[in-house]
């Protein structure tokens, strides 16, 4: 099927001096859908939206919205004629406008523009506010207000750029959830950009990981994480150890034992980096007693919110991080415990695509998610 698409970004190129900020990029973002941008700081989402948004100009490429061509090739259609709503960072409520006024404020004109206003007022569940002053509204609700001032004017595509940043966890979280619903229930597509894989990951129907001006890889957050297209996005995208695999038919041989390979099949006799999740590795207690050679050693533990994730090494070196069940008590640093495979299925990197800390134990140094990814 040939359904026009919201945004279609091709080959999108931007240069600050002699920072590539935004490199050969490629996106679709489908009617309807929430594609968001996962992605360390500096890493150029902010400049993709800007460039879509048609704040900025790109040095290459082409942008079509809603199947029109706003740039590239010879267009160039400025922001307000672009048909993009947009809730950033900084731009804030208009202070001097009532909440009414605000969401109305890109309908003047319009013989709608009542109408308009009172239904976006019931969508974002405010529907007895519409007098009050910005200042006169809780960060959330000025928020929700923000969304339906973008989506007033029916664009093809409503662009958020980190725009619960200033909240608190708690907020953010019920945030999250209310404006996935307000744009799912406006059936209006849109692309998010965050630095939360959290925030990416519950709200995406398709995510993008970009690293270094260039998008890794765009999928399903389930296929993001569970078949990571490079080292990169499997340790930016939740925690993930690589360790070394020898492959064979399909299935790679580790210490732990053997995994069946998905996605590009590795040759026989290659070896390379295998993904290993936290929870594909069952943790058992080993006895207390005399150093038992083939126990891993707890050597730190990291509480997630939902669940605790335990640093172990191995006598040999080697590290990694895994998850312990609800069967195992809790464990406490020095603890030795037992690692046995689950029934694994994972991705290999061929070992030319090693990442920096990868050791020569056979084990990769873990690499934690969102605060030091290596480069
Ligand atoms: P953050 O999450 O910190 O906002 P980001 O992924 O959105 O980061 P961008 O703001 O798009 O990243 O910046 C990408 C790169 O381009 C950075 O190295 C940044 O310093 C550079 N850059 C962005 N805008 C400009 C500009 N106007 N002039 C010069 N360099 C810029």
């Amino acid at each position: 099927m040939n359904e026009t698409l919201a945004v279609r970004v091709a080959g999108l190129r931007r240069v600050f001096g002699d920072v590539v900020a935004v490199d050969s990029v490629d996106l679709d973002v489908r009617p309807g859908e929430m594609l968001t941008v996962l992605g360390p700081s500096g890493c150029g989402k902010t400049t993709v939206l800007r460039l879509i948004a048609g704040l900025d100009s790109p040095d290459a490429g082409t942008i079509e919205i809603g199947g029109r061509r706003v740039s590239g090739g010879g267009a160039s259609v400025p922001p307000e004629r672009r048909r993009v709503g947009m809730v950033f960072q900084d731009v804030a409520l208009f202070p001097h406008l009532s909440v009414h006024d605000n969401i109305g404020y890109g309908l003047r004109g319009d013989p709608d523009r009542e109408v308009r206003v009172r239904e976006l007022l019931e969508l974002i569940d405010m529907p007895d506010v519409g007098r009050r002053m910005p200042h006169q509204l809780s960060g959330g609700m000025q928020q929700r207000v923000a969304v339906a001032r973008a989506l007033a004017p029916r664009p093809d595509v409503v662009l958020l750029d980190e725009p619960f940043s200033s909240l608190d966890a708690a907020l953010r979280t019920q945030l999250r959830g209310d404006v996935r619903e307000i744009l799912r229930a406006a059936g209006t597509a849109a692309v998010f950009v965050t630095h939360d894989q959290d925030e990416a990951l519950t709200l995406g129907d398709r995510m993008a990981v970009m690293v270094r001006g260039r998008v890794e890889q765009v999928d399903a957050p389930e296929v993001v994480y569970g078949e990571p297209a490079t080292p990169f996005v499997a340790t930016f995208v939740g925690t993930a150890n690589l360790v070394h695999g020898d492959a064979r038919d399909g299935v790679a041989a580790t210490r732990f034992g053997s995994v069946r390979v998905v996605g590009r099949r590795p040759a026989d006799g290659t070896r390379g980096l295998v993904v290993l999740r936290p929870e594909e590795l069952d943790v058992l207690e080993a006895p207390d007693g005399p150093a038992d050679a083939s126990a891993w050693r707890v050597l730190r533990r990291r509480f997630t919110g939902t669940e605790i994730l335990y640093e172990v090494a191995a006598s040999d070196g080697a590290r990694l991080w895994v998850e312990a069940g609800h069967a195992v008590r809790r464990l406490r640093v020095g603890d030795a415990v037992h690692l046995r495979l689950r029934d694994v299925e994972t991705v290999m990197f061929p070992p030319s695509r090693h990442v920096d800390g990868a050791d020569d134990q056979g084990v990769a140094e873990p690499i934690q998610t969102t605060t030091s990814v290596p480069f």
